[in-house]
């Protein structure tokens, strides 16, 4: 970054952010580190390219190598999903689900999805987001016992109500998606099914997850969250609704594509292609699965008693040692000072706001990238539990502090960068 060094103010705080990344534990189920190869498209000439339009049809001059960039990114999502269709130039998770609605959907149309509380996104029909401005979305929710959806109720509903669109995919769920039930309902309704995989798209291309391809009629999926690439987004569909797809993309939502961030996502379908990355997102899940039972072993109670993804969610009102609503926040705020960083998330049926909710979201996609296993999220679980456990115990934190420092010099994110 030498040039940069010319500009100090965002040179330094670059570098200071490199190091708090470096010597923190990223916990945030939807972080992860992308490989350098992935950093140098992304900071490629490919970003002083306007390309309007789709490859052989743009509106500027110039095209003949984005083309090919854009055309080999395409083919590369459709072989890694095993899909019908790609449109790679959506910008992040939230325009590509925006463009989908506009794609197949007309303004007040009704679509089933999960309640935002019970683990849904906020684009998935929050009377705050767009979702919930111009649909009209009615919500599924968890069972009260299990915290697991129940597939029969899912049905009932929409026998009930007949959405034109049934989303599935989430993001704070714990537990295996039944994609397929998913498809059949919407099927039996007369429904489009959509499948939001966002937060999974790592574990589904590691067969850690079932798919919801080649069934499902659209996929949405991020792809810097499990999957590892840069900051952006994809839509899968059927050939059917190719069209429709890519018109609503472009010219209905987005001018010209980020070629930059295209080029970035061949990359990171390149590498997820490679037989390392299922081992990759096979470690993830018996990672957060040993993060779990460690957990579950110094009384920290989880919604749905444990996790069958990168994915788990504290229940800070029936663990013992807090026993009240709202405390989410203070135990992530706890947590930063140890050097592991999470974040506060509201619980199914939380009788807290989302402005202090009664959970803290955990995940272990950026860990397994620095090549962490079992035993580290062993030792990482007892130091989260003892926060938990001991919350007003501040010098604890800065204990744990030191500790976590020697874990994350032990594994680096980027050597020799
Ligand atoms: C993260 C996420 C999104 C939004 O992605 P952004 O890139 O933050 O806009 C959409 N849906 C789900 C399920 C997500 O987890």
């Amino acid at each position: 970054m030498e040039n940069l060094k010319e500009h100090p103010e965002i040179y330094s705080l670059i570098k200071k952010e490199e190091e708090r990344q470096e010597t923190t534990l990223c916990m945030i189920p939807s972080e992860n580190y992308c490989s350098k190869a992935v950093k140098e498209a992304t900071a490629s000439v490919l970003m002083n390219k306007y390309a309007e339009g789709y490859p052989k049809k743009r509106y500027y001059q110039g095209n003949v190598f984005i083309d090919d960039v854009e055309l080999i990114t395409i083919e590369k999502a459709k072989k890694l999903f095993n899909a019908e269709h790609a449109n790679v130039q959506s910008l992040s998770g939230s325009p590509a689900n925006m463009a989908v609605y506009f794609a197949l959907l007309n303004l007040n149309d009704k679509v089933l999805a999960m309640n935002l509380s019970h683990g849904g996104h906020l684009t998935h029909g929050s009377k705050v987001n767009f979702s919930g401005k111009l649909y009209n979305f009615i919500e599924y929710e968890v069972e009260k016992e299990t915290e697991v959806i129940d597939m029969d109720k899912i049905r009932k509903i929409a026998e009930l109500e007949k959405p034109k669109l049934i989303l599935s995919g989430f993001t704070a769920y714990p537990r295996k998606i039944d994609f397929k039930e998913f498809d059949d309902i919407a099927k039996s309704v007369n429904a489009i099914s959509m499948a939001d995989i966002s937060h999974i798209a790592g574990l589904i291309v590691s067969e850690a997850h079932p798919s919801p391809l080649p069934f499902t009629d659209v996929i949405t999926t991020t792809t810097h969250k499990t999957l590892r690439g840069p900051r952006g987004a994809i839509i899968l569909c059927k050939e059917k609704f190719a069209k429709d797809i890519d018109k609503a993309v472009f010219p209905g939502l987005q001018g010209g594509p980020h070629e930059n961030i295209i080029a970035a996502k061949a990359v990171c379908f390149e590498e997820a292609l490679k037989p390392e990355f299922k081992d990759y997102g096979k470690q993830i899940v018996k990672n957060a699965k040993a993060l779990a039972e460690t957990l579950m072993s110094e009384n920290i109670k989880l919604v749905s008693n444990g996790t069958d993804t990168h994915l788990i969610l504290i229940d800070l009102i029936r663990t013992k040692s807090i026993g009240k609503e709202g405390f989410g926040k203070d135990v992530a705020v706890a947590l930063e000072e140890a050097g592991i960083v999470t974040n506060a998330n509201s619980i199914p049926f939380d009788t807290s706001t989302p402005f202090k909710p009664s959970g803290v979201r955990l995940g272990t996609s950026a860990l397994t990238t620095r090549a962490m296993k079992e035993n580290e999220m062993l030792e990482i679980g007892k130091y989260i539990a003892d926060i938990i456990n001991n919350l007003s115990d501040l010098e604890l934190r800065q204990k744990i502090r030191n500790k976590v420092l020697n874990l994350c010099q032990n594994f680096p994110i980027y050597k020799n960068d």
